[in-house]
């Protein structure tokens, strides 16, 4: 980066932003054909339950292949997204590609597992959004059971109120629902006790940027026994090491995600590896 004599630091944090603007700009001018070209598509990340290390289902997420910019990751374009509401429009064609897997699975006689989506703040602001997911369901004619619902735990500290009673509705409607990213955001503990969430998904980000000191373990093992003692069942994601493994197994955390067992990856390889392809 040029630095002219005369520039101060404010001017070196205006290109950052103007770089930061040009890169949504780009996002979002792909954005508008990208759904009709097909460059969206599901990749799925196995969950394995502790106990027997079973595969217990998988989460769906988002992959970007943009014609114009190439690879583009979910970190990157799912905020720009939420920010003009685009967002729904992506989740809904995931729903729908996932429940389309779902059927085809059904049919062809496999043993089919759940499998979660991920499920936008910005969507859950839709006072539709439980009619249209159960009609999708109906639509492929897939039991409650297997489609599951990932909620951020960050949507709840936005409007706790709302967030809550759709929270509510959708788990009414039959669905499961996890609270993603628990532990990454600012909600307490004590809101816990007023949603009505299945599975509790930690966050394990959550225990690398506290140290690895016993403080940060015994607060996952808190957080573990209380999810516990309020009927949820647990599930850490981003397991990377072996240690955390035998930690997780220790404390009595139930499922696990993570590249330490297998990354996200192609529908095809999924069903090869695990619906016996
Ligand atoms: P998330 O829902 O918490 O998904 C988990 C993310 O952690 C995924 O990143 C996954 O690839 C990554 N991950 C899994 N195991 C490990 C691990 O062991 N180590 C590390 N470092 N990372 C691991 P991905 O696919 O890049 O997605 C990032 C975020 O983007 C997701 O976090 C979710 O918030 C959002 N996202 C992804 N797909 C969708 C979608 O279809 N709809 C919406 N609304 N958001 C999505
Ligand atoms: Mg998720
Ligand atoms: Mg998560
Ligand atoms: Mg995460």
């Amino acid at each position: 980066k040029a630095k002219g004599n005369f520039k101060t630091p404010y001017c070196e944090y205006d290109e950052d932003m103007r770089q930061q603007v040009l890169k949504e700009q780009k996002i979002i001018n792909a954005m508008e054909m990208a759904i009709e070209n097909k460059e969206f598509a599901i990749y799925l990340q196995p969950k394995y339950r502790l106990e027997d290390e079973t595969i217990v289902g998988a989460e769906a997420l988002v992959r970007w292949n943009s014609r114009d910019n190439g690879f583009i990751s979910p970190g990157d374009f799912i905020p720009v997204f939420e920010n003009n509401g685009f967002v729904y429009e992506v989740d809904k064609f995931i729903w729908e590609e996932t429940c389309r897997y779902l059927r085809k699975w059904l049919d062809e006689g496999r043993a089919v597992k759940p499998v979660s989506v991920n499920v936008s703040r910005i969507d859950l602001y839709d006072p539709k959004l439980v009619d249209y997911l159960v009609a999708l369901r109906g639509r492929y004619g897939i039991p409650a059971r297997y489609l599951e619902l990932e909620i951020t735990e960050s949507a709840y500290t936005e409007d706790p109120e709302q967030i809550i009673s759709m929270t509510k509705h959708l788990r009414d409607a039959g669905f499961v629902i996890l609270m993603d990213d628990f532990g990454s955001g600012y909600s307490s503990l004590n809101m816990l006790k007023d949603i009505q969430i299945d599975i509790l998904k930690l966050d394990m980000g959550f225990l690398k940027s506290s140290d690895h000191s016993a403080k940060g373990g015994n607060i996952l093992a808190a957080i573990m026994q209380m999810a516990h003692s309020l009927k949820m069942q647990t599930i850490a994601e981003g397991v990377e090491t072996k240690e955390q493994v035998e930690f997780l197994k220790k404390i009595g955390c139930q499922c696990v995600q993570g590249f330490y067992f297998a990354k996200p990856m192609a529908v095809q390889d999924y069903e090869k590896l695990f619906l016996g392809d």
